[in-house]
Protein backbone atom coordinates (compact mmCIF):
# COMPACT_ATOMS: atom_id res chain seq x y z
CA UNK A 1 0.00 0.00 0.00
CA UNK A 2 1.38 3.36 -0.92
CA UNK A 3 2.58 6.07 1.99
CA UNK A 4 2.88 9.47 2.15
CA UNK A 5 4.99 11.78 4.80
CA UNK A 6 4.21 15.59 4.29
CA UNK A 7 7.41 17.40 2.77
CA UNK A 8 7.34 20.01 5.89
CA UNK A 9 10.29 20.83 5.19
CA UNK A 10 9.88 22.01 1.61
CA UNK A 11 7.02 24.30 2.80
CA UNK A 12 8.40 25.51 5.55
CA UNK A 13 11.26 26.93 3.43
CA UNK A 14 8.59 28.44 0.59
CA UNK A 15 6.91 30.13 3.60
CA UNK A 16 9.60 31.84 4.76
CA UNK A 17 12.92 31.66 3.17
CA UNK A 18 11.41 32.79 -0.26
CA UNK A 19 8.22 34.17 0.84
CA UNK A 20 9.05 35.69 4.12
CA UNK A 21 5.16 35.63 5.45
CA UNK A 22 6.98 36.32 9.19
CA UNK A 23 7.52 40.04 7.95
CA UNK A 24 4.73 40.33 5.15
CA UNK A 25 3.10 42.90 7.61
CA UNK A 26 -0.13 41.83 6.10
CA UNK A 27 -3.27 41.70 8.96
CA UNK A 28 -3.38 38.21 10.34
CA UNK A 29 -0.33 37.33 9.60
CA UNK A 30 1.09 37.98 13.02
CA UNK A 31 2.06 34.69 13.89
CA UNK A 32 3.49 33.56 11.14
CA UNK A 33 6.57 33.25 12.42
CA UNK A 34 8.86 29.90 11.51
CA UNK A 35 7.42 28.42 15.29
CA UNK A 36 4.01 28.61 15.08
CA UNK A 37 3.42 27.60 10.78
CA UNK A 38 5.97 24.73 11.82
CA UNK A 39 3.89 23.55 15.00
CA UNK A 40 0.31 23.91 12.28
CA UNK A 41 2.29 21.54 9.39
CA UNK A 42 3.56 19.26 11.95
CA UNK A 43 0.00 18.81 13.66
CA UNK A 44 -1.54 18.77 9.98
CA UNK A 45 1.25 15.91 9.09
CA UNK A 46 0.08 13.58 11.61
CA UNK A 47 -3.14 13.57 10.62
CA UNK A 48 -2.46 13.27 7.23
CA UNK A 49 -0.15 10.33 7.80
CA UNK A 50 -2.42 8.58 10.23
CA UNK A 51 -5.99 9.71 9.81
CA UNK A 52 -6.07 10.15 6.22
CA UNK A 53 -4.00 8.27 3.95
CA UNK A 54 -4.77 4.57 5.97
CA UNK A 55 -8.40 5.41 3.89
CA UNK A 56 -7.06 6.98 0.61
CA UNK A 57 -6.88 3.16 -1.01
CA UNK A 58 -10.47 2.06 1.49
CA UNK A 59 -11.88 4.96 -0.79
CA UNK A 60 -11.09 3.76 -3.68
CA UNK A 61 -11.82 -0.21 -3.82
CA UNK A 62 -15.17 0.53 -1.83
CA UNK A 63 -16.39 3.41 -3.32
CA UNK A 64 -19.34 5.37 -2.19
CA UNK A 65 -23.29 3.56 -2.23
CA UNK A 66 -26.60 4.66 -2.55
CA UNK A 67 -28.77 2.75 -0.31
CA UNK A 68 -32.62 3.70 0.14
CA UNK A 69 -32.02 7.23 -1.30
CA UNK A 70 -29.03 7.80 0.88
CA UNK A 71 -25.35 7.57 0.03
CA UNK A 72 -23.04 5.60 2.24
CA UNK A 73 -19.23 6.80 2.31
CA UNK A 74 -16.18 3.92 2.38
CA UNK A 75 -15.60 2.60 5.67
CA UNK A 76 -13.59 4.99 7.96
CA UNK A 77 -14.75 7.58 6.36
CA UNK A 78 -17.24 8.86 9.32
CA UNK A 79 -14.61 8.67 12.16
CA UNK A 80 -12.09 10.44 10.47
CA UNK A 81 -14.40 13.04 9.29
CA UNK A 82 -15.00 13.45 12.77
CA UNK A 83 -11.77 13.38 13.66
CA UNK A 84 -11.13 16.53 11.35
CA UNK A 85 -13.95 18.17 13.01
CA UNK A 86 -12.42 17.99 16.46
CA UNK A 87 -9.33 18.89 15.45
CA UNK A 88 -10.42 22.11 13.97
CA UNK A 89 -9.08 21.26 10.31
CA UNK A 90 -12.02 22.18 9.03
CA UNK A 91 -11.87 26.02 10.45
CA UNK A 92 -8.06 26.80 10.04
CA UNK A 93 -9.19 30.03 7.43
CA UNK A 94 -12.39 30.53 8.30
CA UNK A 95 -13.84 33.94 9.90
CA UNK A 96 -13.14 33.65 13.67
CA UNK A 97 -17.05 35.52 13.77
CA UNK A 98 -18.38 32.16 12.82
CA UNK A 99 -16.42 29.62 15.20
CA UNK A 100 -13.03 30.29 12.55
CA UNK A 101 -9.41 30.03 13.56
CA UNK A 102 -8.91 32.98 11.02
CA UNK A 103 -5.20 31.87 9.81
CA UNK A 104 -4.08 33.28 6.58
CA UNK A 105 -5.06 31.21 3.28
CA UNK A 106 -1.87 30.34 2.43
CA UNK A 107 -1.46 28.28 6.18
CA UNK A 108 -4.27 26.52 4.72
CA UNK A 109 -3.11 25.79 1.31
CA UNK A 110 -0.09 24.42 2.65
CA UNK A 111 -2.36 22.06 4.94
CA UNK A 112 -4.49 21.40 2.28
CA UNK A 113 -2.09 20.38 0.03
CA UNK A 114 -1.39 17.41 2.68
CA UNK A 115 -4.85 16.75 2.89
CA UNK A 116 -5.12 15.95 -0.70
CA UNK A 117 -2.23 14.50 -0.71
CA UNK A 118 -2.92 12.21 1.70
CA UNK A 119 -6.89 10.99 0.37
CA UNK A 120 -7.60 13.64 -2.06
CA UNK A 121 -11.44 12.09 -2.66
CA UNK A 122 -12.07 12.54 0.91
CA UNK A 123 -10.77 16.05 1.74
CA UNK A 124 -13.56 17.27 -1.12
CA UNK A 125 -16.32 16.72 1.41
CA UNK A 126 -14.75 19.40 3.40
CA UNK A 127 -13.47 21.00 0.46
CA UNK A 128 -16.51 21.99 -1.09
CA UNK A 129 -17.87 22.77 1.99
CA UNK A 130 -15.39 25.60 2.09
CA UNK A 131 -16.33 26.87 -0.96
CA UNK A 132 -19.94 26.75 0.17
CA UNK A 133 -18.95 28.86 3.04
CA UNK A 134 -16.89 31.36 0.87
CA UNK A 135 -19.76 32.42 -1.38
CA UNK A 136 -22.35 32.90 1.29
CA UNK A 137 -19.50 34.90 3.87
CA UNK A 138 -18.78 36.99 0.59
CA UNK A 139 -22.85 37.21 -0.87
CA UNK A 140 -25.20 36.60 2.36
CA UNK A 141 -27.10 38.18 4.21
CA UNK A 142 -26.35 38.70 8.03
CA UNK A 143 -29.19 36.53 8.67
CA UNK A 144 -28.04 33.83 6.09
CA UNK A 145 -24.53 33.80 7.07
CA UNK A 146 -25.46 33.81 11.29
CA UNK A 147 -27.43 31.11 9.82
CA UNK A 148 -25.33 29.05 7.88
CA UNK A 149 -22.04 29.24 8.45
CA UNK A 150 -20.85 28.30 12.22
CA UNK A 151 -22.48 24.54 11.18
CA UNK A 152 -20.50 24.96 7.73
CA UNK A 153 -17.09 25.88 9.41
CA UNK A 154 -17.95 23.42 11.86
CA UNK A 155 -18.72 20.68 9.42
CA UNK A 156 -21.37 19.48 10.90
CA UNK A 157 -23.06 20.84 8.02
CA UNK A 158 -21.23 20.38 4.61
CA UNK A 159 -21.72 22.03 1.67
CA UNK A 160 -22.31 21.31 -2.41
CA UNK A 161 -21.90 23.73 -5.74
CA UNK A 162 -24.73 23.01 -8.37
CA UNK A 163 -23.88 23.99 -11.55
CA UNK A 164 -23.34 21.33 -14.20
CA UNK A 165 -26.32 19.85 -16.10
CA UNK A 166 -26.65 16.79 -18.38
CA UNK A 167 -26.67 19.46 -21.55
CA UNK A 168 -24.79 22.12 -20.01
CA UNK A 169 -21.02 21.89 -18.65
CA UNK A 170 -19.11 24.76 -20.00
CA UNK A 171 -21.65 26.72 -21.51
CA UNK A 172 -23.72 27.86 -18.62
CA UNK A 173 -25.99 30.13 -20.44
CA UNK A 174 -28.15 26.95 -21.51
CA UNK A 175 -29.31 26.35 -17.95
CA UNK A 176 -32.78 25.37 -17.50
CA UNK A 177 -32.69 24.86 -13.63
CA UNK A 178 -35.85 27.04 -12.61
CA UNK A 179 -36.36 29.50 -9.82
CA UNK A 180 -40.01 30.66 -8.87
CA UNK A 181 -40.73 32.91 -6.41
CA UNK A 182 -42.56 32.80 -3.93
CA UNK A 183 -45.28 34.87 -1.52
CA UNK A 184 -42.46 33.93 1.30
CA UNK A 185 -39.55 35.46 -0.20
CA UNK A 186 -38.45 32.25 -1.07
CA UNK A 187 -38.19 30.23 -4.44
CA UNK A 188 -38.96 27.09 -5.31
CA UNK A 189 -36.40 25.06 -7.58
CA UNK A 190 -36.69 22.90 -10.11
CA UNK A 191 -34.19 20.97 -12.18
CA UNK A 192 -31.22 18.51 -12.67
CA UNK A 193 -27.95 18.82 -11.64
CA UNK A 194 -25.11 16.08 -12.70
CA UNK A 195 -21.78 15.30 -11.24
CA UNK A 196 -22.52 17.16 -8.45
CA UNK A 197 -19.45 16.04 -6.13
CA UNK A 198 -20.06 15.63 -2.61
CA UNK A 199 -24.24 15.96 -3.28
CA UNK A 200 -24.66 13.15 -0.74
CA UNK A 201 -23.19 11.24 2.24
CA UNK A 202 -23.73 10.08 5.74
CA UNK A 203 -20.98 12.65 7.09
CA UNK A 204 -22.98 14.98 7.67
CA UNK A 205 -26.19 16.54 9.72
CA UNK A 206 -27.19 18.68 6.72
CA UNK A 207 -26.14 19.67 3.58
CA UNK A 208 -26.30 23.25 2.24
CA UNK A 209 -26.60 22.70 -1.61
CA UNK A 210 -25.69 26.08 -3.72
CA UNK A 211 -28.09 25.64 -6.62
CA UNK A 212 -27.37 28.34 -9.67
CA UNK A 213 -30.60 28.70 -11.54
CA UNK A 214 -32.79 30.99 -13.95
CA UNK A 215 -35.40 33.19 -12.18
CA UNK A 216 -37.82 34.96 -14.24
CA UNK A 217 -37.29 38.26 -15.90
CA UNK A 218 -33.50 37.90 -16.24
CA UNK A 219 -33.35 37.34 -20.27
CA UNK A 220 -31.34 34.71 -21.86
CA UNK A 221 -27.77 33.55 -21.52
CA UNK A 222 -25.74 33.54 -18.63
CA UNK A 223 -27.34 37.04 -17.67
CA UNK A 224 -30.52 35.44 -16.48
CA UNK A 225 -28.89 33.16 -13.80
CA UNK A 226 -28.92 33.48 -10.06
CA UNK A 227 -27.74 31.63 -7.13
CA UNK A 228 -29.81 30.31 -4.34
CA UNK A 229 -29.09 28.20 -0.88
CA UNK A 230 -31.14 25.10 -1.28
CA UNK A 231 -30.80 22.94 1.97
CA UNK A 232 -31.22 19.15 1.98
CA UNK A 233 -32.95 19.60 5.96
CA UNK A 234 -34.90 23.21 5.85
CA UNK A 235 -33.21 25.07 8.84
CA UNK A 236 -35.66 26.53 11.54
CA UNK A 237 -35.06 29.97 12.94
CA UNK A 238 -34.07 28.62 15.80
CA UNK A 239 -30.92 26.97 13.57
CA UNK A 240 -32.87 23.14 14.24
CA UNK A 241 -33.20 21.59 11.61
CA UNK A 242 -37.04 20.76 10.01
CA UNK A 243 -38.82 19.29 7.13
CA UNK A 244 -36.42 17.49 4.46
CA UNK A 245 -36.60 19.69 1.10
CA UNK A 246 -37.23 17.87 -2.29
CA UNK A 247 -34.14 17.23 -3.28
CA UNK A 248 -33.00 13.80 -3.76
CA UNK A 249 -29.76 11.68 -5.07
CA UNK A 250 -31.21 10.48 -9.03
CA UNK A 251 -27.51 7.74 -8.90
CA UNK A 252 -24.02 7.98 -7.91
CA UNK A 253 -21.98 8.26 -10.99
CA UNK A 254 -19.02 6.02 -12.18
CA UNK A 255 -16.29 6.85 -12.74
CA UNK A 256 -12.74 6.76 -13.52
CA UNK A 257 -11.02 8.37 -9.97
CA UNK A 258 -11.98 10.02 -6.13
CA UNK A 259 -13.86 7.05 -5.49
CA UNK A 260 -14.36 7.68 -2.27
CA UNK A 261 -16.26 11.02 -2.74
CA UNK A 262 -19.35 11.00 -4.09
CA UNK A 263 -20.63 12.56 -7.86
CA UNK A 264 -24.39 12.33 -7.50
CA UNK A 265 -26.85 13.15 -9.79
CA UNK A 266 -29.07 15.81 -7.98
CA UNK A 267 -33.18 16.14 -8.27
CA UNK A 268 -34.78 19.12 -7.51
CA UNK A 269 -38.74 18.97 -7.24
CA UNK A 270 -39.64 22.16 -6.32
CA UNK A 271 -37.15 22.35 -3.71
CA UNK A 272 -37.30 25.55 -1.54
CA UNK A 273 -34.34 27.38 -1.82
CA UNK A 274 -33.26 31.15 -0.83
CA UNK A 275 -31.37 33.57 -3.15
CA UNK A 276 -27.80 34.44 -2.14
CA UNK A 277 -26.73 37.35 -3.44
CA UNK A 278 -28.65 39.53 -6.02
CA UNK A 279 -31.37 38.53 -8.68
CA UNK A 280 -29.54 37.62 -11.67
CA UNK A 281 -25.82 37.97 -10.97
CA UNK A 282 -25.59 33.96 -9.83
CA UNK A 283 -22.62 34.33 -11.81
CA UNK A 284 -20.91 37.34 -10.91
CA UNK A 285 -21.72 35.85 -7.40
CA UNK A 286 -19.63 32.27 -8.24
CA UNK A 287 -16.97 34.15 -10.28
CA UNK A 288 -15.64 35.55 -6.70
CA UNK A 289 -14.24 32.39 -5.61
CA UNK A 290 -13.42 31.23 -8.47
CA UNK A 291 -9.46 32.61 -7.96
CA UNK A 292 -9.79 30.39 -4.71
CA UNK A 293 -11.64 27.53 -6.04
CA UNK A 294 -9.37 27.69 -9.40
CA UNK A 295 -6.17 27.65 -7.32
CA UNK A 296 -7.55 24.57 -5.58
CA UNK A 297 -7.68 22.38 -7.91
CA UNK A 298 -4.50 23.45 -9.19
CA UNK A 299 -3.10 22.04 -5.69
CA UNK A 300 -4.88 18.95 -5.94
CA UNK A 301 -3.25 18.78 -9.26
CA UNK A 302 0.23 18.69 -7.95
CA UNK A 303 -1.04 17.46 -4.31
CA UNK A 304 -1.60 13.69 -5.70
CA UNK A 305 1.44 13.92 -7.75
CA UNK A 306 3.59 14.72 -5.04
CA UNK A 307 2.02 11.23 -3.15
CA UNK A 308 2.86 9.27 -6.19
CA UNK A 309 6.42 10.71 -6.28
CA UNK A 310 7.05 10.00 -2.72
CA UNK A 311 6.37 6.09 -3.70
CA UNK A 312 8.18 6.12 -6.94
CA UNK A 313 11.15 7.43 -4.86
CA UNK A 314 11.13 4.69 -2.60
CA UNK A 315 10.69 1.84 -5.00
CA UNK A 316 13.24 3.32 -7.44
CA UNK A 317 15.98 3.25 -4.36
CA UNK A 318 14.33 -0.42 -3.62
CA UNK A 319 13.87 -2.44 -6.77
CA UNK A 320 17.13 -4.02 -8.12
CA UNK A 321 17.26 -4.50 -11.55
CA UNK A 322 20.45 -3.91 -14.49
CA UNK A 323 23.40 -2.62 -13.48
CA UNK A 324 24.38 0.81 -13.77
CA UNK A 325 26.37 1.44 -17.00
CA UNK A 326 29.60 3.30 -15.09
CA UNK A 327 29.89 -0.15 -12.73
CA UNK A 328 28.20 -1.98 -10.12
CA UNK A 329 26.87 0.42 -7.49
CA UNK A 330 25.40 -2.58 -5.24
CA UNK A 331 28.03 -5.17 -6.42
CA UNK A 332 26.99 -7.47 -3.23
CA UNK A 333 23.56 -7.55 -4.99
CA UNK A 334 22.17 -9.53 -7.76
CA UNK A 335 21.62 -6.38 -9.54
CA UNK A 336 21.38 -2.49 -8.72
CA UNK A 337 18.68 -0.38 -7.66
CA UNK A 338 16.33 1.25 -10.75
CA UNK A 339 18.01 4.91 -9.25
CA UNK A 340 20.93 4.20 -10.72
CA UNK A 341 19.96 4.85 -13.96
CA UNK A 342 19.94 7.64 -16.17
CA UNK A 343 16.73 7.68 -17.46
CA UNK A 344 15.06 6.74 -13.92
CA UNK A 345 17.19 9.93 -13.05
CA UNK A 346 15.72 11.85 -15.53
CA UNK A 347 11.94 10.56 -14.78
CA UNK A 348 12.27 11.34 -10.99
CA UNK A 349 14.49 14.89 -11.50
CA UNK A 350 11.18 15.89 -13.67
CA UNK A 351 8.78 14.97 -11.13
CA UNK A 352 11.00 16.75 -8.28
CA UNK A 353 11.75 19.67 -10.22
CA UNK A 354 8.14 20.14 -10.87
CA UNK A 355 6.32 19.19 -7.59
CA UNK A 356 9.13 21.76 -5.92
CA UNK A 357 8.05 24.56 -8.45
CA UNK A 358 4.43 24.06 -8.21
CA UNK A 359 4.06 24.41 -4.62
CA UNK A 360 5.99 27.56 -4.45
CA UNK A 361 3.58 28.44 -7.50
CA UNK A 362 1.08 27.69 -5.44
CA UNK A 363 1.67 28.90 -2.21
CA UNK A 364 2.77 32.51 -3.61
CA UNK A 365 -0.85 32.50 -5.38
CA UNK A 366 -1.96 31.87 -1.95
CA UNK A 367 -0.51 34.85 -0.58
CA UNK A 368 -1.70 36.97 -3.13
CA UNK A 369 -4.88 35.88 -2.23
CA UNK A 370 -4.01 37.03 1.21
CA UNK A 371 -2.23 40.29 -0.07
CA UNK A 372 -5.37 40.94 -1.91
CA UNK A 373 -8.28 40.23 0.49
CA UNK A 374 -6.55 41.11 4.21
CA UNK A 375 -4.78 44.20 2.70
CA UNK A 376 -6.86 45.28 -0.23
CA UNK A 377 -3.84 45.32 -2.70
CA UNK A 378 -5.62 45.66 -6.40
CA UNK A 379 -1.72 44.98 -7.50
CA UNK A 380 -2.20 41.35 -6.05
CA UNK A 381 -5.73 40.46 -6.61
CA UNK A 382 -5.02 41.58 -10.50
CA UNK A 383 -1.65 39.29 -10.57
CA UNK A 384 -3.20 36.20 -9.36
CA UNK A 385 -6.56 36.59 -11.46
CA UNK A 386 -3.97 36.66 -14.11
CA UNK A 387 -2.21 33.79 -13.27
CA UNK A 388 -5.80 31.62 -12.15
CA UNK A 389 -5.96 30.01 -15.37
CA UNK A 390 -2.21 29.24 -15.29
CA UNK A 391 -1.91 27.87 -11.85
CA UNK A 392 -5.37 25.22 -12.56
CA UNK A 393 -4.87 24.27 -15.92
CA UNK A 394 -0.71 24.13 -16.11
CA UNK A 395 0.02 22.39 -12.80
CA UNK A 396 -3.34 20.21 -13.57
CA UNK A 397 -2.10 18.94 -16.67
CA UNK A 398 1.49 18.59 -15.30
CA UNK A 399 0.50 16.96 -12.03
CA UNK A 400 -1.67 14.21 -14.20
CA UNK A 401 2.01 13.28 -16.37
CA UNK A 402 3.54 13.55 -13.01
CA UNK A 403 1.36 10.92 -11.32
CA UNK A 404 1.59 9.45 -14.75
CA UNK A 405 5.38 9.24 -14.80
CA UNK A 406 5.72 8.16 -11.16
CA UNK A 407 3.64 4.82 -12.35
CA UNK A 408 6.38 4.53 -14.55
CA UNK A 409 8.86 4.54 -12.25
CA UNK A 410 7.20 0.81 -10.94
CA UNK A 411 6.68 -0.52 -14.73
CA UNK A 412 4.67 -3.28 -15.33
CA UNK A 413 3.46 -3.11 -11.30
CA UNK A 414 2.55 0.38 -11.44
CA UNK A 415 -0.43 -1.08 -13.76
CA UNK A 416 -1.35 -3.58 -11.03
CA UNK A 417 -3.91 -1.65 -8.91
CA UNK A 418 -2.23 -3.35 -5.77
CA UNK A 419 0.45 -1.21 -5.68
CA UNK A 420 -1.56 2.02 -5.48
CA UNK A 421 -0.03 3.87 -8.51
CA UNK A 422 -2.58 3.17 -10.73
CA UNK A 423 -5.28 5.42 -8.17
CA UNK A 424 -2.65 8.53 -8.61
CA UNK A 425 -3.00 8.53 -12.00
CA UNK A 426 -6.69 8.22 -11.87
CA UNK A 427 -7.70 10.59 -9.03
CA UNK A 428 -5.32 13.24 -10.29
CA UNK A 429 -7.09 12.85 -14.11
CA UNK A 430 -10.09 14.60 -12.65
CA UNK A 431 -8.48 18.05 -12.23
CA UNK A 432 -7.85 18.50 -15.42
CA UNK A 433 -11.24 18.68 -15.93
CA UNK A 434 -13.74 19.95 -13.26
CA UNK A 435 -13.74 23.53 -12.03
CA UNK A 436 -13.48 24.45 -15.50
CA UNK A 437 -11.71 22.11 -18.60
CA UNK A 438 -8.59 23.02 -18.95
CA UNK A 439 -9.12 24.05 -22.87
CA UNK A 440 -11.46 27.26 -20.89
CA UNK A 441 -8.44 27.73 -18.78
CA UNK A 442 -6.45 28.74 -21.87
CA UNK A 443 -9.35 30.46 -23.09
CA UNK A 444 -9.90 32.43 -20.31
CA UNK A 445 -6.31 33.01 -20.13
CA UNK A 446 -5.94 34.27 -23.72
CA UNK A 447 -9.32 35.52 -24.66
CA UNK A 448 -10.20 37.31 -21.21
CA UNK A 449 -6.91 37.51 -18.71
CA UNK A 450 -4.04 39.43 -21.11
CA UNK A 451 -6.12 42.34 -22.20
CA UNK A 452 -8.12 43.11 -18.63
CA UNK A 453 -7.65 46.66 -17.18
CA UNK A 454 -5.94 47.37 -20.45
CA UNK A 455 -3.60 44.47 -20.17
CA UNK A 456 -2.07 46.20 -16.81
CA UNK A 457 -1.80 42.26 -14.83
CA UNK A 458 0.13 41.02 -17.62
CA UNK A 459 2.77 43.80 -18.03
CA UNK A 460 3.33 44.16 -14.28
CA UNK A 461 3.87 40.56 -14.67
CA UNK A 462 6.68 41.26 -17.16
CA UNK A 463 8.17 43.63 -15.41
CA UNK A 464 8.53 41.73 -12.25
CA UNK A 465 9.94 38.87 -14.39
CA UNK A 466 12.53 41.56 -16.03
CA UNK A 467 12.87 42.76 -12.17
CA UNK A 468 14.16 39.49 -10.74
CA UNK A 469 16.62 38.57 -13.61
CA UNK A 470 18.43 42.49 -13.26
CA UNK A 471 18.49 41.47 -8.88
CA UNK A 472 20.75 38.96 -9.87
CA UNK A 473 22.71 40.90 -12.31
CA UNK A 474 26.47 40.00 -12.29
CA UNK A 475 25.89 36.90 -9.67
CA UNK A 476 27.61 34.36 -11.63
CA UNK A 477 25.90 31.85 -9.34
CA UNK A 478 22.19 32.87 -10.65
CA UNK A 479 23.17 33.30 -14.07
CA UNK A 480 21.83 29.45 -14.91
CA UNK A 481 18.69 30.86 -13.76
CA UNK A 482 18.30 34.04 -14.91
CA UNK A 483 19.64 33.70 -18.19
CA UNK A 484 17.18 31.00 -19.09
CA UNK A 485 14.14 32.82 -17.41
CA UNK A 486 14.90 35.92 -19.69
CA UNK A 487 15.06 33.92 -22.74
CA UNK A 488 11.60 32.32 -21.72
CA UNK A 489 9.96 35.20 -20.63
CA UNK A 490 10.50 37.11 -23.61
CA UNK A 491 9.25 34.11 -25.76
CA UNK A 492 5.87 34.64 -23.38
CA UNK A 493 6.11 38.16 -24.30
CA UNK A 494 6.85 37.59 -28.21
CA UNK A 495 3.49 34.86 -28.02
CA UNK A 496 1.54 37.67 -26.49
CA UNK A 497 2.48 40.16 -29.44
CA UNK A 498 1.42 37.74 -31.59
CA UNK A 499 -1.82 37.85 -30.41
CA UNK A 500 -2.25 41.34 -30.41
CA UNK A 501 -1.23 41.49 -33.50
CA UNK A 502 -3.12 38.44 -35.01
CA UNK A 503 -6.13 38.42 -32.91
CA UNK A 504 -8.14 41.01 -33.88
CA UNK A 505 -8.49 40.15 -37.86
CA UNK A 506 -8.66 36.38 -36.90
CA UNK A 507 -9.75 35.67 -33.47
CA UNK A 508 -8.92 31.52 -34.36
CA UNK A 509 -5.17 32.78 -34.59
CA UNK A 510 -5.22 33.54 -30.89
CA UNK A 511 -7.33 30.66 -29.81
CA UNK A 512 -5.40 28.14 -31.55
CA UNK A 513 -2.27 29.02 -29.85
CA UNK A 514 -4.21 29.25 -26.33
CA UNK A 515 -2.96 26.32 -24.76
CA UNK A 516 0.31 26.29 -25.63
CA UNK A 517 0.29 30.11 -23.91
CA UNK A 518 -0.82 28.67 -21.03
CA UNK A 519 1.50 26.23 -20.55
CA UNK A 520 4.36 28.55 -21.74
CA UNK A 521 3.14 31.13 -18.92
CA UNK A 522 3.07 28.40 -16.68
CA UNK A 523 6.80 27.04 -17.61
CA UNK A 524 7.77 31.04 -16.80
CA UNK A 525 6.14 30.55 -13.94
CA UNK A 526 8.00 28.36 -12.50
CA UNK A 527 11.38 29.43 -13.98
CA UNK A 528 10.38 32.93 -11.98
CA UNK A 529 9.35 30.19 -8.67
CA UNK A 530 13.41 28.26 -9.33
CA UNK A 531 14.56 31.73 -9.40
CA UNK A 532 13.57 32.69 -6.26
CA UNK A 533 14.33 29.88 -4.48
CA UNK A 534 17.50 29.40 -5.83
CA UNK A 535 18.04 32.60 -4.73
CA UNK A 536 16.83 31.81 -1.47
CA UNK A 537 19.19 28.70 -0.89
CA UNK A 538 22.07 30.77 -1.88
CA UNK A 539 21.26 32.89 0.62
CA UNK A 540 20.65 30.33 3.65
CA UNK A 541 24.00 28.61 2.62
CA UNK A 542 25.60 32.40 2.96
CA UNK A 543 24.21 32.64 6.53
CA UNK A 544 26.55 29.25 7.13
CA UNK A 545 22.66 27.00 7.14
CA UNK A 546 23.74 23.83 8.08
CA UNK A 547 21.42 21.42 6.57
CA UNK A 548 23.87 21.89 3.29
CA UNK A 549 22.41 18.63 1.27
CA UNK A 550 18.75 20.35 1.74
CA UNK A 551 19.72 23.54 0.07
CA UNK A 552 22.84 22.49 -2.45
CA UNK A 553 19.77 19.79 -3.31
CA UNK A 554 17.35 22.57 -3.80
CA UNK A 555 19.61 24.93 -5.86
CA UNK A 556 20.56 21.66 -8.54
CA UNK A 557 16.76 20.75 -9.31
CA UNK A 558 16.01 24.45 -9.63
CA UNK A 559 19.32 24.03 -12.22
CA UNK A 560 17.20 20.85 -13.95
CA UNK A 561 14.05 22.80 -14.52
CA UNK A 562 16.17 25.42 -16.08
CA UNK A 563 18.05 23.46 -18.48
CA UNK A 564 15.38 20.56 -19.05
CA UNK A 565 12.00 21.85 -18.66
CA UNK A 566 12.02 25.85 -19.58
CA UNK A 567 13.72 24.74 -23.27
CA UNK A 568 9.65 23.99 -23.84
CA UNK A 569 8.84 27.37 -23.91
CA UNK A 570 10.56 27.51 -27.15
CA UNK A 571 8.66 24.84 -28.74
CA UNK A 572 5.40 26.43 -27.15
CA UNK A 573 6.28 30.24 -29.08
CA UNK A 574 6.81 28.07 -32.17
CA UNK A 575 3.31 26.45 -32.19
CA UNK A 576 1.54 29.22 -31.22
CA UNK A 577 3.37 31.36 -34.13
CA UNK A 578 2.21 29.26 -36.66
CA UNK A 579 -1.63 30.51 -36.09
CA UNK A 580 -4.46 29.20 -37.10
CA UNK A 581 -3.65 27.68 -40.08
CA UNK A 582 -2.59 24.04 -39.19
CA UNK A 583 -4.97 23.60 -36.84
CA UNK A 584 -8.16 24.55 -38.56
CA UNK A 585 -6.80 23.61 -41.96
CA UNK A 586 -9.35 20.12 -42.02
CA UNK A 587 -13.17 20.90 -42.68
CA UNK A 588 -15.13 18.96 -40.49
CA UNK A 589 -15.75 16.36 -43.08
CA UNK A 590 -12.07 15.61 -43.27
CA UNK A 591 -11.61 14.65 -39.87
C1 LIG B 1 -16.02 13.78 -10.95
C2 LIG B 1 -16.66 15.07 -11.32
C3 LIG B 1 -17.01 15.96 -10.32
C4 LIG B 1 -17.64 17.16 -10.65
N1 LIG B 1 -18.08 18.01 -9.65
C5 LIG B 1 -18.89 19.04 -9.96
C6 LIG B 1 -19.56 19.79 -8.95
O1 LIG B 1 -19.37 19.57 -7.75
N2 LIG B 1 -20.42 20.77 -9.32
C7 LIG B 1 -20.66 21.05 -10.64
O2 LIG B 1 -21.47 21.93 -10.92
N3 LIG B 1 -20.03 20.37 -11.63
C8 LIG B 1 -19.17 19.37 -11.33
N4 LIG B 1 -18.56 18.64 -12.33
C9 LIG B 1 -18.78 19.03 -13.70
C10 LIG B 1 -17.57 19.63 -14.38
O3 LIG B 1 -17.27 20.88 -13.82
C11 LIG B 1 -17.86 19.68 -15.89
O4 LIG B 1 -17.84 18.34 -16.34
C12 LIG B 1 -16.87 20.53 -16.64
O5 LIG B 1 -17.03 21.88 -16.31
C13 LIG B 1 -17.01 20.41 -18.17
O6 LIG B 1 -18.35 20.47 -18.57
P1 LIG B 1 -18.95 19.32 -19.53
O7 LIG B 1 -18.61 18.01 -18.89
O8 LIG B 1 -20.38 19.60 -19.79
O9 LIG B 1 -18.12 19.45 -20.85
P2 LIG B 1 -18.42 20.41 -22.10
O10 LIG B 1 -18.78 21.76 -21.62
O11 LIG B 1 -19.36 19.73 -23.01
O12 LIG B 1 -16.99 20.49 -22.77
C14 LIG B 1 -16.42 19.40 -23.49
C15 LIG B 1 -15.03 19.77 -23.95
O13 LIG B 1 -15.12 20.88 -24.84
C16 LIG B 1 -14.29 21.93 -24.43
N5 LIG B 1 -14.99 23.20 -24.68
C17 LIG B 1 -16.24 23.55 -24.32
N6 LIG B 1 -16.51 24.79 -24.75
C18 LIG B 1 -15.41 25.25 -25.38
C19 LIG B 1 -15.06 26.47 -26.02
N7 LIG B 1 -15.91 27.48 -26.11
N8 LIG B 1 -13.83 26.57 -26.56
C20 LIG B 1 -12.96 25.56 -26.48
N9 LIG B 1 -13.23 24.38 -25.88
C21 LIG B 1 -14.44 24.23 -25.34
C22 LIG B 1 -14.03 21.71 -22.95
O14 LIG B 1 -12.75 22.20 -22.58
C23 LIG B 1 -14.09 20.18 -22.84
O15 LIG B 1 -12.82 19.63 -23.08
C24 LIG B 1 -17.87 17.47 -12.00
C25 LIG B 1 -17.48 16.59 -13.02
C26 LIG B 1 -16.91 15.39 -12.68
C27 LIG B 1 -16.56 14.44 -13.79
Amino acid sequence: MPTYTANTKDMQFVLHDVLNVSSAGLPGYEDMDRDFTEAVLDAAAKVSAEVLAPLNTVGDTEGCVLENGVVRTPTGFDRAFAAMKEGGWTALDCDPEYGGQGMPYVLATAVGEMFVSANMAFNMYQGLTHGAYSAIHAHGTPEQKAKYLPKMVSCDWTGTMNLTEPHCGTDLGMMRTKAEPQADGSYKITGQKIFISAGDHDLAENIIHLVLAKAPGGGEGTKGISLFIVPKFLVNDDGSLGDRNPVSVGKIEEKMGIHGNSTCVMNYDGATGWLLGDLHKGMRAMFTMMNEARLGVGLQGYAVAEAAYQNALAYAKDRLQGRAVTGAENPNGPADPLIVHPDIRRNLMDQKAFLEGARAFTFWGAHLIDRGHKAGDAAAEGLVGLMTPVLKGFLTDKGFETAVAAQQVYGGHGYIEEWGMSQFARDARITMIYEGANGVQALDLVGRKLAQDGGKHVMAFFEMVKAECKAHEGDERMKPFTDALKVASKQLQAAGMFFMQNGMKNPNAALSGSYDFMHLMGHVCLGLMWTRMAKAAHAALDAGATDTAFYEGKIATGRYYMARQLPACGMHLARIESGAEPVMALSVDQF
